[in-house]
């Protein structure tokens, strides 16, 4: 497969050439692509350039509208409600985090809703300024169905994610980001683009018979992780996201026209901590000291990591080195660049 190298600048700025001519305001547009481009710099590619077909296609068709500007609900001392106005998500959790992380510190926690708003990114993105400000936060959002409860064969959960972040003295925060389905949908994506197999697990056909064919899978129904488990954490994703939020359920969204490849509309739920007002200690600096004795306790033992190393090992790398693409995809962006 042919490839092109960019550098992280370039990757930003033919995201922000093809988001603008795409219609959306440049305002928004630098949100979006710094997210897009902190994915690349932290090698997560199901992520990064990769979505910008879907931003750009969701926005010329007008389903998405590139343009708004989020509105803030101070509806609670501890709740600050964001409503997308039917955007992107990214500029509404722009807009509101700094008012969750000022509500955490002075009332020890936070919730931010976001409603009516179109997620397309990694979640870690969501947490990683509220943990690298010293806030321990967790992040919750759904998407369109395409995951099956347990026991059935019909797309029913998005593949809803959940973050969580935890601040580090001295270090960037510990931050573990996972689909509730076996795989993130754009992971198969990538197999079918590259011609691989998925693993066994992953996705069902439409007749309910488990695959290893991407193309059978994203025609049936993806796999919660561990079972009755990953599906009991893709329903609660789905009633923090959604039920607590009033937007759609993942299964809702699906009923709506959704062909440009961009993402459905749904809800988020954002939750901030300040941990110097929680435990014993009496002081974030002390309780957050005492948090890096579990670190270190499970980083003594060979074969083990803490989630998100791999992305701060991307990190130091991408910067000079730059990052890669296909060719074939390049040219689709570099289309978007145009008028
Ligand atoms: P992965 O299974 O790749 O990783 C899940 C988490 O486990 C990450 O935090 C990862 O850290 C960590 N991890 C992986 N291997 C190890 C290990 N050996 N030791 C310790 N930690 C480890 O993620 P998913 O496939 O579940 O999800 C991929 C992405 O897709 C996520 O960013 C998710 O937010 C996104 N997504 C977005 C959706 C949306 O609607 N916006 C919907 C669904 C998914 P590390 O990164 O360091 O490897």
């Amino acid at each position: 497969m042919s490839e092109v190298r960019l550098t992280l600048e370039e990757v930003r700025d033919t995201a922000m050439r093809g988001l603008t001519k795409s219609g959306i305001s440049e305002e928004n547009a630098a949100v979006i692509a710094d997210v897009m481009t902190t994915a690349e710099q932290d090698g997560c590619k199901s992520h990064g350039l990769f979505r910008m077909p879907g931003y750009c296609s969701s926005s010329r068709s007008g389903r998405i509208d590139g343009k708004v500007t989020p509105t803030l609900h101070d509806d609670a001392p501890g709740v600050i409600r964001v409503d997308g106005h039917h955007g992107f998500t990214a500029p509404a959790m722009a807009a509101g985090r700094p008012v969750l992380a000022e509500k955490a510190r002075s009332q020890g926690i936070a919730a931010m809703p976001i409603m009516n708003a179109c997620h397309f990114a990694a979640l870690w993105y969501d947490v990683d300024a509220l943990a690298e400000d010293g806030l321990v936060a967790f992040a919750f959002v759904n998407s369109r169905s395409f995951v099956a409860h347990t026991g059935g064969i019909r797309k029913l959960y998005g593949t809803n994610p959940m973050a969580f972040g935890w601040p580090r003295p001295g270090k960037p925060p510990m931050i573990f980001d996972q689909a509730s389905s076996a795989s993130a949908r754009g992971e198969i994506q990538i197999h079918l683009r590259d011609g691989h197999d998925i693993p066994e697990g992953w996705a069902i056909d439409p007749e309910g018979n488990p695959t290893t064919d991407p193309e059978a899978g994203l025609a049936g129904a993806q796999l919660p992780f561990g079972g009755h488990k990953g599906a009991a954490i893709a329903m609660m994703v789905e009633l923090l996201a959604v039920g607590l939020t009033g937007c759609k359920f993942g299964f809702e969204s699906a009923q709506d026209e959704n062909t440009d490849g961009g993402p459905s509309e749904g809800g988020e739920l954002l939750i901030a901590m300040d941990p110097a007002r929680f435990g014993g200690t009496g002081e974030s600096g002390a309780a957050l000291a005492h948090a890096e004795l579990l670190f270190n306790e499970i980083l003594q033992e060979e074969g083990t990591r803490l989630p998100s190393d791999r992305r701060y090992a991307a990190r130091k790398v991408t910067p000079t080195e730059g990052i890669t693409i296909p060719k074939s995809l390049y040219d689709t962006i570099l289309g978007y660049c145009e008028d």
